[in-house]
């Protein structure tokens, strides 16, 4: 075995954040990692002449964002997308009503409006919610007071649906009336015109990473950790264990001692979500250029009923839509071609026979990936935000968590992922890590390698 101070298990973003951080105050750092690749979650498909992010896709507001920051010192080109499930309204987008008609400007501000002061309404009732409260209860609340119409009240209720279901994976009715309390946007949000997997990829250039080693027990004592693989065993004075929530949750990586109870309960009360992605590529464009989204109400949209306009990524007309929460486990039980099969239905109900066969099509299915074991982490009933934070570590000195679940402040992301790596290579070191000087150090070391 060689002799290491630190074992990192998993090279999605916290994990190559913090073996570089470690690596750069000269540590001698493994990095094992059970796929063939880095990135995790932020995996980008570039076989089809473009970069069709098939985890994450956007920095979610780049006002005070660490991760933004390092973005802009790398120099990576953004478009600006600043839409989604965060936001009822605030950029071009085209509506169709429950019954598939397309709405008129007018009509499209006025469900805006309404659908804003019931979500400004919300907060409210979500402050005086009571412990062991839903997020479905506490829409049902707000909805009751807000005086609209039984149709408005139908269609908003469904949007705050889908918007629990795009940002937790999870249904409403299992969601904790506060489990969306860290999800605020400063700024605008961006997506990635090369793809997001160029930021872990160039993190991790020249790092000691071992493919292919899928870890199965993590062993400690007083004088340090071993970590078994299916090829073999590790040793180090320390280890940061990065694997997602979801495989934590599902057992297949033994610890010995078990876990005590400070850990172990938060990964049990915190919920793992389905969260899938359908890109679709068209021959023709058949929907309006300049919109950012195509969004269904009512109806119309139960089950697929957003479509976000990528073509300015792939220079060819090209939709986005998701699959989230039950409809996301769901879609797991088809084929890729009964997927999309069902989303055309549904688009055509929209747009009639301007709806080609696609050219192009992914369907991602990270519910089943036995390396992400569902989506991303959210907080079900029962569980607080506290849990996130507590479920990092370290314990007994030797073992520490990181990866998006452990960082509280904007868990499921992109952004908690490089904070939680950060805060863990602190914490093995036993000092401050600067984030500028980080960053500068990695465009330091591709200019000297490029020599
Ligand atoms: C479809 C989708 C869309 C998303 N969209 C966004 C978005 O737009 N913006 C955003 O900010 N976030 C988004 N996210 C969330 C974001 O991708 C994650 O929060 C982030 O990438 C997690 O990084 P991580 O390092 O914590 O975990 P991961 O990236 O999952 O890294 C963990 C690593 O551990 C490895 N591993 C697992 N088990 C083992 C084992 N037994 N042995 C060895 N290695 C193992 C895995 O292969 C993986 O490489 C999205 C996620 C998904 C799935």
């Amino acid at each position: 075995m060689e002799p290491h101070d630190t074992i990192v298990i998993g090279a999605g973003m916290a994990g190559v954040t913090c073996a570089r951080m470690l690596g750069d105050a000269g540590m001698r750092v493994v990095v094992l990692e059970g796929r063939d690749r880095v990135g995790g979650r932020m995996h980008t498909d570039r076989t089809c002449g473009f970069p069709a992010d098939l985890g994450a896709s956007w920095v979610h507001g780049i006002e005070d964002s660490p991760l933004w920051d390092l973005v802009r010192v790398l120099g990576i080109p953004t478009l600006e997308y600043t839409v989604g499930s965060f936001q009822v309204g605030g950029r071009m987008m085209t509506h169709f009503d429950g019954d598939g008609a397309l709405m008129s400007a007018a009509a499209s501000a006025q469900w805006i409006a309404d659908a804003e002061a019931v979500d400004r309404m919300l907060v409210d009732v979500i402050a005086r919610s009571f412990p062991g409260e839903t997020y479905a209860d506490v829409t049902e609340r707000a909805l009751d007071a807000s005086g609209l119409d039984a149709e408005r009240i139908d269609e908003i209720r469904e949007f705050f649906r889908h918007r629990v279901e795009e940002q937790c994976g999870a249904w409403i009715g299992d969601l904790d009336a506060h489990g969306l309390d860290e999800d605020g946007i400063d700024g605008d949000e961006v997506i990635f015109r090369r793809g997001y997997d160029e930021i872990p990829a160039r993190i991790a250039a020249g790092l000691d990473i071992r493919f292919g080693e899928i870890v199965t027990r993590v062993s400690r004592s007083a004088s340090g950790v071993r970590v078994t693989t299916t090829r073999g065993e590790y040793s180090a004075a320390s280890v940061v264990v990065t694997v997602p929530l979801g495989v934590l949750k599902g057992g297949s990586i033994a610890f010995d001692p078990p876990l005590p109870d400070e850990v172990a309960g938060p990964i049990a009360r915190l919920g793992v979500g389905v969260f899938n992605k359908i890109f679709l590529q068209f021959p023709e464009r058949f929907w309006p250029e300049g919109s950012y989204l195509i969004r269904a109400l009512g109806e119309a949209g139960e089950r697929w009923h957003s479509w976000y306009d990528v073509s300015a990524i792939s220079g060819i007309p090209t939709l986005l839509t998701f699959a989230a929460g039950p409809l996301g486990r769901h879609m797991q039980q088809l084929t890729e071609d009964e997927v999309v099969a069902d989303v055309l239905l549904a688009l055509r109900n929209l747009y009639g026979d301007a709806v080609a066969q696609p050219i192009a099509q992914w369907v991602t299915n990270w519910g089943d990936d036995p390396f992400s074991a569902g989506s991303y982490s959210h907080l079900p009933t029962g569980a607080s935000h506290r849990d996130h934070d507590a479920s990092s570590g370290p314990v007994d000195g030797v073992l520490h968590f990181a990866g998006e679940a452990t960082w509280g402040q904007e868990p499921a992301t992109v952004g908690a992922a490089y904070c939680s790596g950060h805060r863990a290579a602190e914490r093995v070191l036993g000092r401050r890590v600067d984030l500028p000087a980080f960053a500068a150090g990695i465009v330091a070391r591709e200019r000297t390698q490029s020599r």
